[in-house]
């Protein structure tokens, strides 16, 4: 089916009333099948990253060039902006579609699609915070151009600890005023807003949960100046920058809901976000497995196909059981969200997860393709530098287990 023929047909289950609960509610208990619109997305992502992704990824891997094209590509298709409402122009896809396409998009390079899964991150504040003119203004220009947004929090001297977050916003007249250094923001040169979160109470006692307010700032403000691109390890394609602001004025229609709320719309996203960013690190780990079973078919050592090897065909199945564990976390995680259910448990175990097994993945491809997994001229090596990131953007994997933890532990409490 043509790509849009099949994002019409989607759209055409959405414009009927279908919820995103209904589509993946097709039983009443458990039940493991995708509905046919979302598996006509999957295909939709499949198809467009094998077409237009997996063809430049090696040369946007080698360039560190923005991939605006398919981003244009991707946004014409709705690929984009899926979980925007459909009051502001989105189509108000569910955290489960998101994961479908960011696991089909992972599989072709998860630089181009960390580039796009960044604007859902820089816009998710918005879709759970914003009123509804901040939602029209700001979500409506993502869905009218081909533009990007970013989520601007970590600074050189916080990342992990979100708490030590130094950039501060004092309030002059009917403005804020921001100065502050952020570090390490994907789609920091390129986006055309920036969800930011800047410390308004100064005293250092002051509780997380209200020492810090969330804006929208434009890029175009005075004062607001993106740094270099930094030269990362993996993930080459998506502009990781780190952000100046010098007496930067916000008017106060960009606060996200009031003063001292950002801390919790900050973390609130990750609820969201996570599963998607797990999808990716799926995505990854399933292309390990797919390169690494078509070498070892091919690759011959002592008269046999390398895969006659059991330590080779093991190693293949112990990918093929990660996977399949870390897809069936994710989606579960995706799921509990669209359900209402509060999955912050269940995100940061699909992240943790997700994140280490595409690492081991892609490790263990490498050591299948042998002295050709450590040459650029096959793709495992690009996977394993790609991997690295998913251990630690969006919660580090030691942050994760901390969450993890804390969680069996006060159940443990409660329940003593
Ligand atoms: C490519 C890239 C893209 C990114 N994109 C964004 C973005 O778009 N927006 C944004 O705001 N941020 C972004 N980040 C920042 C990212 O989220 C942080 O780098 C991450 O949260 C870790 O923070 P840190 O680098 O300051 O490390 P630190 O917090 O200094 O941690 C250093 C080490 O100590 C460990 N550690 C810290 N605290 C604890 C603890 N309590 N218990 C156990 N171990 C601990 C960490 O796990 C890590 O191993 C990005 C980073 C990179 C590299």
């Amino acid at each position: 089916m043509a790509f849009q023929q099949v994002k019409n047909t989607f759209l055409r289950s959405f414009i009927k009333g279908v919820s995103s609960t209904q589509r993946c509610n097709s039983s009443s208990g458990l039940f493991f099948g995708l509905s046919e619109e979302q598996k006509e997305f999957q295909e939709l992502a499949r198809k467009f990253t094998k077409e237009e992704i997996i063809p430049v990824a090696a040369e946007h891997d080698k360039t560190g060039k923005y991939p605006w094209e398919i981003v244009k590509k991707a946004h014409s298709l709705g690929l984009m902006n899926g979980g925007v409402e459909p009051e502001f122009g989105g189509i108000g896809l569910g955290i489960l579609e998101g994961c479908i396409v960011a696991e089909e998009l992972g599989y072709g390079c998860t630089g181009i699609m960390t580039a796009l899964e960044a604007n859902s991150l820089g816009q998710t504040p918005v879709i759970i915070a914003g009123n509804k003119e901040q939602k029209k203004k700001y979500l409506g220009r993502l869905i009218e151009e081909p533009l990007v947004a970013a989520y601007c929090v970590t600074e050189p001297g916080a990342g992990s600890d979100v708490n030590g977050v130094k950039t501060k916003a004092e309030k002059k007249g009917d403005d804020w005023i921001i100065n502050g250094q952020k570090m390490w923001i994907t789609n920091g040169g390129v986006a055309n807003w920036y969800f930011v979160l800047a410390r308004t109470n100064p005293d250092p006692k002051a509780p997380a949960s209200k020492a810090f307010t969330g804006f929208i700032v434009e890029r175009d403000t005075p004062g607001l100046t993106p740094g270099r691109k930094e030269i990362n390890m993996g993930q080459r394609a998506s502009d990781t920058r780190g952000i100046t602001f010098e007496d930067v004025k916000v008017p106060k229609e960009n606060v996200l809901i009031g003063e001292g709320q950002g801390f919790k719309i900050a973390m609130g996203t990750f609820d969201k976000t996570r599963p998607a960013v797990a999808a990716g690190a799926v995505g990854l780990a399933q292309r390990c497995l797919d390169e690494a079973t078509k070498y070892s078919l091919e690759r011959k050592t002592f008269g046999v196909p390398i895969c006659s090897h059991q330590s080779i065909a093991f190693m293949l199945a112990d990918m093929a059981v990660s996977v399949e564990t870390a897809r069936l976390a994710m989606l579960k995680s995706a799921w509990q969200r669209d359900h209402g259910e509060r999955n912050s448990l269940s995100a940061a175990i699909a992240k943790c997860y997700a994140a280490d097994i595409a690492n081991k993945c892609a490790t263990d491809a490498v050591q299948i393709f042998g002295g050709n997994g450590f040459n650029s001229e096959y793709p495992v090596e690009k996977l394993m530098r790609d991997a690295k990131i998913y251990q630690i953007y969006e919660g580090t994997s030691q942050i994760q287990r901390l969450i993890i933890s804390r969680n069996i532990l006060e159940n443990a409490k409660q329940n003593m």
